[in-house]
């Protein structure tokens, strides 16, 4: 087997528990798409290791041991993910969830979530997906009872992003549960599947209660999941804003699931930043205003990143929001830790009194890489505006 020289400094990173491996740290690297054994500099072994380039650095560390990477490696995986998610698999009010989680699970580069009796596999690279096979096998002895599965592809390269997999195909969409609520979702259509699993605690949040009464403005709202939580959670009415056409068709269905009724819920087909100009115009105002935005998007006039403009989502909002409001701040941006997006948010208030009421992280479901902050992605504030 190849073996990889480490500067000190990875070789520091790995005692220190990292295992996304960056392109910066291997400058003469050549070799990829294999596996390899680190050593450091006076030749000792560090760990097992793959090289395969993703969005998210060129490799990963995924054993601290010499040993190969077949069918009982991923097996022993997936048996403690399966250990750490018994609280899920008994719950009789939550159907879908996450598996496996990347490094969180000892494995960077594939992510396993459960939508009712069906898998979807997600591939970040090229070396992965040659040894799905493998990992497939060892998955269906751990789940022998999931009946089917599909997979997407993360990475540049191959002519398709979702296909069927293996076992029985899923129905074209169907329902899972969520905290009681029912969400209507499809496994077999782009990147996407209706809704994104790990802001389950956020959704539990509304559905509890937090908008019981209040009016909502849903922004970025995809296929307003979080719209449907907090009418189930009692909120008066909901707006939620999408610049997505299928959004409409996609947040009904979400609610239709569930039985309620449209009439005080707007599906509104609009740039984001135009809703703004138009509800001001409008005279219109809100009590909770939710903002989880893509951390990156282009559109025919405008870039948007969270990095940098997160804090006019923010300043945009107070000017809407009812006296006494609330506003949940949401990330994904890995690129943007807990206190960058704090700061964001600060520069948006602009000196308006606030106070921070919860702080949500990934669930535990989505297991984390305790010695990465960074793969701890997603970040979510609810915050009490003062008069
Ligand atoms: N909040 C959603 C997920 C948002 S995903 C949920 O909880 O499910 C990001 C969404 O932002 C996508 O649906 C995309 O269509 C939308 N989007 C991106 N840029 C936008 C813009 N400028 N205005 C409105 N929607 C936008």
């Amino acid at each position: 087997m190849n073996t990889v020289t480490v500067s000190p400094s990875v070789e520091r990173k790995i005692q220190q528990g990292i295992c996304v491996l960056q392109a910066q740290d291997f400058p003469h690297l050549e070799m990829k798409n294999t596996v390899v054994q680190l050593v450091n500099q006076q030749g000792h072994f560090l760990g097992t290791a793959y090289l395969s380039v993703q969005n998210k650095g060129i490799g990963w560390l995924v054993s601290k041991k010499k040993e190969p990477l077949d069918r009982a490696f991923f097996k022993r995986l997936f048996v403690e993910a399966r250990q750490k998610r018994q609280s899920f698999e008994e719950s009789t009010v939550t159907t879908a969830y996450r598996l496996f989680n990347q490094d969180g699970d000892g494995f960077g580069g594939m992510t396993i979530d459960r939508y009712h009796d069906y898998a979807v596999f997600s591939w970040y690279n090229d070396y992965i997906y040659s040894i799905k096979e493998e990992i497939v096998a060892a998955f269906r002895v751990v789940f022998p009872d999931l009946l089917g599965a599909y997979e997407k592809i993360r990475f540049k390269g191959l002519d398709y992003e979702s296909v069927h997999l293996y076992g029985q195909e899923a129905p074209e969409e169907f329902t899972i549960f969520e905290n009681g609520v029912a969400y209507q979702v499809f496994l077999n259509n782009g990147l996407m599947t209706g809704i994104f699993l790990d802001q389950h605690e956020v959704r539990g949040l509304l559905v509890d209660g937090f908008a019981a009464g209040k009016s909502l403005l849903n922004l970025f709202s995809y296929t307003a999941a979080f719209s449907v939580a907090a009418a189930m959670g009692g909120v008066a009415e909901t707006t939620s804003v999408d610049l997505a056409k299928r959004s409409r068709e996609l947040s009904e269905a979400h609610f239709q699931a569930n039985g309620l009724l449209l009439e005080s819920h707007r599906f509104i087909v609009m740039d984001v930043f135009e809703y703004f100009k138009y509800a001001k115009r409008k005279g219109l105002s809100y009590d909770v205003i939710v903002l989880d935005p893509p951390s990156f998007a282009r559109n025919k006039k405008q870039t948007f990143s969270v990095a940098k403009d997160y804090h006019k989502l923010i300043a945009q909002s107070l000017e809407i929001l009812n006296p006494d409001g609330q506003i949940i701040a949401s990330t994904n941006a890995s690129n943007v830790g807990l206190e960058k997006f704090k700061k964001e948010i600060e520069k948006g208030f602009m000196g308006r009194k606030h106070r921070y009421l919860q702080t949500y992280r990934l669930p535990s479901d989505f297991v984390i890489n305790k010695n990465d902050e960074s793969s701890n992605y997603l970040k979510v504030f609810t915050i009490q505006v003062e008069k």
